[in-house]
């Protein structure tokens, strides 16, 4: 298979398509983004890597941060983790309250936004918001074996100025004692997180290693074990895409995390890993014209987490 063919023509057939959906408007950083944008990137195990469109460009990965701050929580308290966060889809938008009530404060999965809050506050544990935001920031980079990464700081200042839902969220879970730091100071390492800042080339590579059994295969380095690996992909794949998660395995059948910033992570396990970027998203807030453009991959390569 010419994987370079296949994206290149991918590109080519959504360049003509008119519905690109609605660029987040409510952090107002991101509705500056030019929803003509778009880029596919593939990295695969044995170290080739294929791109088209706008790959070079970096973009706010916004919620796909949330898987490498969910690996890292994990590295930090293992299971311990689960006592404050489940593992179940949520079937509601990425910014509910209301599951929070009836669940006593504790938050269905960690890619909704209460969860990710959650782990940004294990993380932060014992640190300074600084160094926490520094610790993400560093795996990000190991990850995607590439130190230039930042975090925008435009964006994460956007978020903290409108992220009123966020705030409640926090407060609320704190209410029930699922926030052990000031509310402020978890929001804060939250929103820099969401504000890194990466191309597509920069993200399929950082993806890898759950392709690989939590193992980079181009450095060798071991990220996460290959259990916990095997565990992210199976929350990508049920809970990676809000309440659009049970589409997202129908149609595209990969583990897979979205960002309200038009990005998508999907990974192929054993085989590898994929970022798209188109910022224009669907009702549900996951890139519309990326869905699309996994959906054509997972179709032509037959890569599906549910058999050839
Ligand atoms: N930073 C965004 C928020 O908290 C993340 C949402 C997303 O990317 O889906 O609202």
């Amino acid at each position: 298979m010419d994987l370079q063919a296949l994206i290149d023509e991918i590109a080519e057939d959504l360049l003509r398509v008119e519905d690109r959906g609605q660029v987040a408007n409510y952090i107002p950083e991101l509705a500056k983004i030019d929803a003509r944008k778009f880029a596919i990137a593939i990295a695969t195990l044995d170290g080739a890597s294929y791109s088209t469109g706008d790959a070079r460009e970096p973009f706010s990965i916004q919620s796909i941060s949330k898987v490498f701050a969910l690996a890292l929580a994990l590295g930090k308290v293992g299971d311990g983790l689960w006592n404050r966060v489940r593992r179940e889809p949520s079937g509601s938008a990425f910014n509910s309250i209301v599951q929070l009530e009836h669940e006593h404060g504790i938050p269905r999965n960690p890619f909704i936004n209460a969860g990710a809050i959650v782990v940004a506050d294990v993380i932060l544990a014992g640190h300074q918001p600084r160094e926490a935001i520094g610790e993400i920031l560093r795996f990000v980079r190991v990850a995607a074996n590439d130190d230039t990464i930042r975090i925008n700081p435009a964006v994460s200042r956007s978020e903290q100025e409108a992220g009123f839902r966020n705030a409640a969220l926090a407060n609320y879970m704190r209410s029930f004692g699922n926030i052990k730091n000031p509310v402020e100071m978890t929001l804060g390492v939250y929103f820099h997180q969401c504000a890194v800042e990466m191309t597509c080339i920069q993200l399929a590579q950082a993806g890898l290693f759950l392709a690989n059994g939590g193992r980079d295969p181009t450095t060798g380095i071991s990220v996460i074990s290959a259990d916990r690996a095997r565990r992210i992909n199976a929350l990508m794949l049920t809970c990676g895409h809000y309440d659009g998660s049970g589409d997202f395995a129908f149609k595209v059948g990969l583990p897979g995390k979205s960002g309200v910033g038009g990005g998508i992570l999907a990974v192929v396990p054993g085989r590898a890993s994929i970022a798209v970027w188109s910022p224009g998203l669907n009702r549900q807030g996951n890139s519309l014209l990326g869905t699309r453009a996994l959906e054509l991959i997972a179709q032509r390569t037959n890569w599906s987490v549910f058999g050839p």
